[in-house]
């Protein structure tokens, strides 16, 4: 399955954020979006998910277009979204909030659903008792990227999954996503931690004011001076 966004515009009341704003990706590859705060991201994110209204531009999953869908139409479509601040249920049990991620899905659904992220992430299913507001920050995050794959979308898109994490827990997430890729799903990551996201990531789009700016593998991202100035403080 392959996202394509064309040439996005969206924003808040009168306030424009996005100018324009195109980018793919791919079953089975993993694409970092990144850039400074304020860029835009996560305004690219929403509107792709359907969260926010799309003033122009078109969103299509293997080329039809979801611009004028609802969010749960298009979540139904396969594309999955980890908001940022990973709003979960602190008062339910991990797998209640799981369940919740697939509750569009008939009961077999849900039952692969779980079958398919407990293999992913074996330490929820060693909580999946446990209420979610006790887990560490790490594993919040995780859950919050297993309720999302539970409809088992094709498309994930994740906004700032390290956010608020050590190093080392962020590193494990961002190795969780990796092996989400592996899994066959494509995922679109949102981070500002570019050092940590071009060593996952397969390749990248730079974001400035609303736009992509740059594109490349994450070999090529890495090697280039506008990043490693602008990001990377080499
Ligand atoms: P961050 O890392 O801070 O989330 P970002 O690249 O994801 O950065 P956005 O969150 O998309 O950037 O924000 C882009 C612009 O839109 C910013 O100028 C921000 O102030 C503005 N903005 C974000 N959310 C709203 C909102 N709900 N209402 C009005 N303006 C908003």
């Amino acid at each position: 399955m392959k996202l394509s966004v064309e040439g996005l515009i969206a924003g808040y009341a009168k306030a424009q954020v996005l100018f324009g704003l195109s980018l793919e990706v791919e079953g089975g590859e993993l694409v970092a979006l990144l850039g400074a705060n304020g860029a835009g991201k996560t305004t690219a994110l929403r509107t792709v998910s359907g969260l926010l209204r799309a003033w122009g531009g078109g969103v299509r999953l293997d080329g039809r277009n979801l611009v004028g869908l609802s969010a749960a139409r298009r979540a139904r479509l396969g594309l999955g979204h980890v908001p940022e601040g990973r709003q979960l249920f602190a008062l339910m049990t991990v797998e209640e909030n799981l369940l919740l991620g697939a509750a569009f899905l008939a009961w077999k659904g849900r039952a692969a659903g779980l079958e398919y992220v407990y293999t992913l992430f074996p330490r929820l299913q060693e909580r999946r008792k446990q209420l979610a507001g006790t887990l560490s920050g790490g594993e919040q995050q995780m859950l919050a990227i297993a309720r999302a794959l539970m409809g088992q979308p094709r498309i994930l898109m994740v906004d700032e999954p390290s956010l608020g994490l050590s190093p080392k827990l962020a590193e494990e997430v961002l190795q969780t996503l990796s092996r989400v890729r592996t899994a066959g799903t494509g995922v679109l990551l949102v981070e500002q931690n570019v050092a940590l996201s071009l060593e996952v990531a397969d390749r990248g789009y730079v974001v400035e004011h609303g736009n992509v700016v740059l594109g490349g593998t994450s070999a090529e991202l890495s090697g280039n001076p506008l990043v490693q100035k602008a990001y990377l403080a080499l």
